[in-house]
């Protein structure tokens, strides 16, 4: 019987040394979702994802993978997953097209080669050996090779990384078919527009713990509020407005003319401020609700600045 999980990782822990990099981490990735694994340098994604993929074997917890045990059953696991790793793994000076048809001879049903070349674009670098390939065309390259196999489970370790605009959205396209034919993918980033675009889940990964997982827009929902802006004349008498807003709102002239309300921003606390505005001669020139963003949530529970 499957597994209903992808990936289940239960109290999972990693040291090195005196290190703890995995602290008693839990995370569960269903069955055709992409979802992507945030969290400052250093706050053990890779360990995590590592372990997962039987590179490491951990000090305590559990993992299973599609079901299966990375370490024991490593063998009957890896023809299943796909490994797209930063760098390394590949012989310098095999060419590229070359190194994804050896792939390909290793797995059961692989992808068609010259289409998988043609949709990442390495159709122009096929005879180049791997150490020649510029940045972006070894990352498209470490890409295919991940994908080559039609893995169930697939690890994306920062797959945009370097790209040039047009390779990511050719790459978030890739990402967006291989959800589409049911294939789980974990997503690791530092990119918040990414994790937003493509996932259905993000766990937020901080000190060796998963502190927060949920749908991006869940997420996004929860806690800290959200923000309405109007621009209008300056001096606006905020306490009047403030009585008629609801207990909890907060209201700032932020500079001359610029007001930004905290708070439940609803329908309901829109039509007030425009209602208030309109009994006191006031129209808005502009008038915005932002939400939170995915990296507002990311910066509230780690305290951290991404890296770009
Ligand atoms: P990044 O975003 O920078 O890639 P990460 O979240 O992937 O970071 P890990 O690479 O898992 O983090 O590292 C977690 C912690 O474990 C870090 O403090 C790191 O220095 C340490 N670490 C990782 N690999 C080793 C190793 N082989 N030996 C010793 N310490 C290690």
């Amino acid at each position: 019987m499957q597994s209903a999980a992808a990936l289940q990782v239960a109290g999972l822990v990693k040291r090195y040394g005196d290190k703890t990099a995995v602290d008693g981490l839990d995370l569960t990735v269903e069955r055709g979702t992409v979802t992507a694994f945030l969290g400052p340098n250093g706050a053990g994604k890779t360990t995590t994802v590592e372990t997962c993929e039987g590179y490491r074997r951990p000090d305590g917890g559990t993992v299973r993978v599609l079901g299966l045990d990375p370490v024991t059953q490593g063998s009957e696991l890896r023809p299943r997953i796909g490994v797209m790793l930063q760098s390394g793994g590949i012989y310098p000076t095999a060419r590229a097209e070359e190194t994804l048809r050896h792939m390909a001879t290793l797995h059961a049903h692989p992808l068609d080669v010259p289409a998988l070349v043609d949709r990442l674009g390495l159709g122009g670098c096929g005879r180049t050996p791997y150490r020649r390939l510029s940045g972006g065309q070894q990352q498209r390259l470490a890409l295919a090779l991940a994908l080559v196999g039609r893995p169930e489970l697939v690890f994306l370790d920062e797959p945009t990384a370097g790209l040039d605009p047009q390779a990511r959205h050719a790459t978030w396209d890739l990402v967006r078919a291989l959800r589409a034919d049911g294939v789980t993918v974990l997503l690791t980033t530092h990119h918040m527009e990414e994790a937003e675009e493509l996932s259905d889940e993000v766990a937020i990964v901080d000190g060796g713990k998963v502190v927060a997982q949920g749908a991006p827009d869940v997420l996004c929902k929860g806690g800290a509020e959200n923000t309405l802006r109007f621009a209008g004349r300056p001096g606006l008498d905020l306490t009047s407005l403030l009585k008629a807003l609801p207990a909890g709102t907060d209201a700032v002239e932020l500079h001359p003319g610029s007001y930004r309300l905290t708070g439940t921003v609803d329908p309901q606390l829109l039509a007030t401020v425009t209602s208030w505005c309109a009994q006191n001669g006031v129209l808005p020139d502009r008038i915005s609700v932002e939400r939170r963003t995915l990296e507002d949530v990311f910066m509230e529970l780690t305290g951290k600045e991404l890296r770009s």
